[in-house]
């Protein structure tokens, strides 16, 4: 036997070792061969003794090697299966893995549908309306007469006479008792359109979340206790409710509503003024004249209404401080969501 058959012999049988795919595949291997019975290595061991002795020393010193060499690749590929390593190309496991782009729901979203869900609970309806306008449903069903400075050229977009992009939600309620009876219990959330000049606190889009209940003998302690339930449920058990008159033209009385400050808990920051409030929405009972509009009698039911911008209750409950960046698409942000 000469070194090109050894070579040769080496070769398959590491070929062999490096094909047996579990312990006792490469187990068989081993008694295949270097079994102390028919082993083919043992076989050729056993015959150096009877060779001639110029032959002994190359041809033993050939074998050994031969031996020593499947031994050490026997004991690792063994090591190797026992370890659980698959055959062929290494792969390291410990290497983190390729995370799938997820796609995710957008804050405004988001925050619309849980105040969707939260009012869903109080048996208010989803309803929407146009964002294309007329002037009827925008301002004078509203009680908002032609001379009233919010219904300025230079503060709408009008897109030809008496037709514009609506400015508030507040249209819907308009849309919705002009076609039903009473009685009405409905959110409108959608978005809405002014010229203001954009900064970290405006957007001339954007959006907001109307509410209307008329019923029998609905009462401002109704619109309290509706609205302390949604601030709890949205921004938290924690939040305490503050209500402030104010006015507004299509309700009477009016009032703004204000939760305890997100960040400090009311003990006054920078975020609120130092006051320890923030103000979130506005609201009242919703005025004579306007169920007049509609056709409802004032005398038979009452109801209130109230308004807040979708965004700024997004904003307060992320923590976001420029209203831009929820128009500005930028994954990095998106995907804090
Ligand atoms: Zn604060």
């Amino acid at each position: 036997m000469d070194a090109d058959e050894i070579r040769a012999l080496l070769q398959k049988a590491l070929d062999r070792i490096e094909a047996a795919t579990d312990v006792s595949a490469l187990e068989a291997v081993r008694v295949e061969w270097l079994g102390r019975k028919g082993g083919q290595i043992t076989a050729l061991m056993k015959s150096i003794p009877s060779l001639a002795a110029e032959q002994r020393a190359r041809f033993g010193q050939a074998v050994n090697e031969l031996k020593a060499a499947v031994t050490e690749r026997l004991d690792a590929r063994k090591a190797a299966l026992e370890a659980g390593r698959p055959a062929g190309p290494r792969i390291d496991v410990t290497m983190p893995g390729r995370r799938p782009a997820l796609g995710r729901l957008h804050p405004i979203t988001r925050a619309t549908r849980e105040m969707v869900e939260i009012f869903g609970r109080l048996g208010f309806e989803v309803v929407e309306g146009p964002e294309v306008e007329d002037e009827w449903h925008n301002f004078v069903g509203l009680n908002i007469p032609s001379e009233h400075p919010a219904r300025d050229p230079l503060d709408n977009y009008y897109l030809k006479d008496h037709v514009l992009l609506r400015t508030q939600t507040s249209t819907v309620q308009i849309r919705v008792m002009e076609n039903r009876k009473p009685p009405v219990r409905i959110i409108a959330p959608g978005r809405v359109y002014r010229p203001d000049t954009v900064d970290a606190g405006h957007s001339n889009m954007f959006h907001q979340l109307e509410g209307l209940w008329v019923e029998k003998g609905v009462t401002f302690a109704d619109l309290k206790g509706v609205l302390a339930m949604f601030a709890r449920a949205f921004f938290g058990p924690q939040v305490r409710t503050r209500f402030q008159p104010s006015y507004f033209p299509f309700t009477e009385p009016s009032a703004e509503m204000y939760v305890s400050c997100l960040l400090c808990g009311g003990s006054g920051c920078p975020a609120c003024k130092r006051t320890g409030w923030i103000e979130i929405l506005g609201c009242g009972m919703v005025d004579p004249n306007v169920f007049q509009a509609v056709g409802y009698d004032p005398e038979e039911v009452t109801g209130f209404a109230f308004g807040m911008g979708i965004d700024r209750q997004t904003m307060l409950k992320y923590g976001i401080h420029d209203i831009r960046l929820l128009f500005e698409n930028d994954v990095r942000f998106l995907r804090q969501f």
